[in-house]
């Protein structure tokens, strides 16, 4: 199996803060960062606007391996596919509503994994998904499955729906983080839960900051991920 050098997995559900502690993370030791999320949300998207039915399996794994997804920016959130800029289209309520039915199938996951482990050959980064510990480097030197409450998440990510002008009432907001983390945990093929040797970050009564203080000194005691 390969070893990925200085590679930092961080998974978890919906709104955990995986993004915010990720990018952060990265950008303390030196890293680059990779929002797997991201490249499911460009694939939908893509599938949405080529009038792909998200039923048709082999269709969208056609789509995903002739449409490799390029990140663009240290951040994670320009995104490229089939020659579009979609930094800002991965999250609307389409995208949404339609990623965890994408990303259930195979051979969509099975082109993102190829991709995900050739980004991280080099080593040197933060990799922020749902299975990144258990299916796309199992090797790596720390795994993180970071969480919190369902109704800490629900109000976090409700909260980030009104910081861009989008009023929506908060029990459908927390349905819908439900929803999609029981697709997530439940499909065949490398649902959402934490790798046998991860670390359980419980991130209810955290901030930030204190997040990824903790996993600096975790880092800095397993004497694995470094800044370069
Ligand atoms: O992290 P984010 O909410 O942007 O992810 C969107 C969706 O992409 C998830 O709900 C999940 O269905 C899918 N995903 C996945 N595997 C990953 C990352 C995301 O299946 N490694």
């Amino acid at each position: 199996m390969t070893s990925y050098r200085n590679v930092i997995t961080i998974d978890g559900p919906v709104a955990a803060g995986k993004t915010v502690v990720g990018r952060t993370l990265a950008r303390h030791l030196g890293f680059d960062y990779l929002d797997t999320g991201n490249m499911y949300r460009a694939i939908t998207w893509l599938a949405i606007r080529s009038n792909i039915p998200i039923g048709d399996a082999a269709a969208l794994e056609e789509l995903a391996l002739e449409n490799p997804v390029r990140i663009t920016s240290p951040q994670g959130d320009e995104v490229e596919v089939g020659g579009h800029r979609v930094g800002t289209c991965l999250r609307t309520p389409e995208v949404n509503s339609q990623v965890s039915l994408v990303s259930q199938v195979s051979g969509v996951r099975r082109a993102m994994v190829d991709q995900q482990r050739a980004l991280a050959a080099n080593g040197n980064m933060v990799m922020v998904g749902r299975d990144i510990g258990t299916v796309v480097l199992p090797s790596s030197e720390l795994k993180i499955y970071l969480t919190a409450s369902a109704n800490n998440r629900a109000r976090r990510r409700w909260q980030e729906l009104q910081d861009r002008g989008q009023d929506r009432d908060f029990n459908l907001v927390l349905e819908e983080t439900q929803e999609r983390d029981r697709l997530d945990s439940q499909r065949q093929d490398s649902p959402l839960k934490p790798a046998e040797d991860s670390w359980m970050v419980d991130s209810s009564d955290l901030t930030v900051d204190q997040v990824v203080e903790l996993i600096l000194s975790r880092a800095n005691c397993l004497g694995g991920a470094t800044p370069r």
